[in-house]
């Protein structure tokens, strides 16, 4: 798993990848460009609160 910052609505968005289009699933925003990073020990009990739901290609 890993998370990307989404400084639109200034929040984590979760994903098991760090490749592809990424939008953020609270806002919206286009996120493919902000940093990966590493998800800590305290994310684990947000795990499933945002996973990213894919779009098609
Ligand atoms: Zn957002």
């Amino acid at each position: 798993m890993v998370k990307k910052y989404c400084p639109k609505c200034k929040c984590y968005s979760y994903s098991a990848f760090s490749e592809g289009k990424w939008i953020c699933p609270i806002c919206g925003n286009d996120i493919t460009n902000r940093i990966v990073l590493a998800l800590e020990e305290n994310d684990q009990d947000k795990e499933n609160s945002f996973v990213l739901a894919w779009e098609d290609s």
